[in-house]
């Protein structure tokens, strides 16, 4: 037997920190698949007699991309010491998740823009990007249901109890 009698639902749960931080980093491999999409097309297609990257509004949606690339990672990267260090990371994790899942479906929809019509169309990749994204929105926990989460800890409404066992130290 896993765990202790009386403990299935809970073990069950925990379950949950694991697969919504496998979320949380492949939205951030998304963000970053978008980045360099849109950053080759931008280099190559010109209207006006100059690339479109040189156009300050297709420059604000490659920093959105940029900014929700770190951030994404710097917070799966924060849920993944945590679990190194066996410590409950059911907080970190949701909010990894969220913000990555979020942040993955904005740059979708930018890069989408980025390649205007060929966005639209399944000549190019990012239409798919678009697609994938947001179904990471919806599992492992909805954006709603993340946002409520979070909300309940920062008010008090939610605390974890710490990990009943402690994980082994990556040294021993
Ligand atoms: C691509 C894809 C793959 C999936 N893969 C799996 C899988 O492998 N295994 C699996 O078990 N499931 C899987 N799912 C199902 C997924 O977990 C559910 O779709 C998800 O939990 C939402 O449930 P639902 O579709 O019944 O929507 P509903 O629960 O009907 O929710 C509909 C909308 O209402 C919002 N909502 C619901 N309740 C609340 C609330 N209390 N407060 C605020 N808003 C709320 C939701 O956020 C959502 O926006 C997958 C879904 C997709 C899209």
């Amino acid at each position: 037997m896993l765990g202790q009698e009386g403990e299935g639902f809970k073990i069950a749960m925990f379950a949950l920190d694991q697969g919504r931080y496998t979320v949380a980093a492949g939205a951030t491999g998304l963000i970053r698949a978008c980045l360099d999409y849109s950053v080759k097309y931008a280099n190559e297609r010109k209207t006006f007699g100059e690339v479109i990257g040189k156009h300050q509004l297709v420059k604000e949606m490659i920093t959105e991309m940029v900014v929700g690339y770190e951030c994404s990672r710097l917070l799966w990267l924060k849920a993944g010491w945590c679990k190194n260090k066996g410590l409950r990371s059911t907080r970190e994790t949701s909010l990894a998740k969220m913000y990555a899942c979020d942040a993955s479906e904005r740059a979708a929809s930018h890069a989408v823009q980025i390649y205007g019509a060929y966005g639209y169309s399944n000549e190019y990749p990012v239409e798919r990007f678009y697609r994938n994204a947001k179904g990471a929105v919806i599992y492992e926990g909805s954006r709603e249901i993340h946002k409520i989460m979070q909300a309940d800890y920062a008010l008090g409404y939610r605390v974890d109890k710490p990990t009943r066992c402690t994980l082994p130290t990556p040294e021993e």
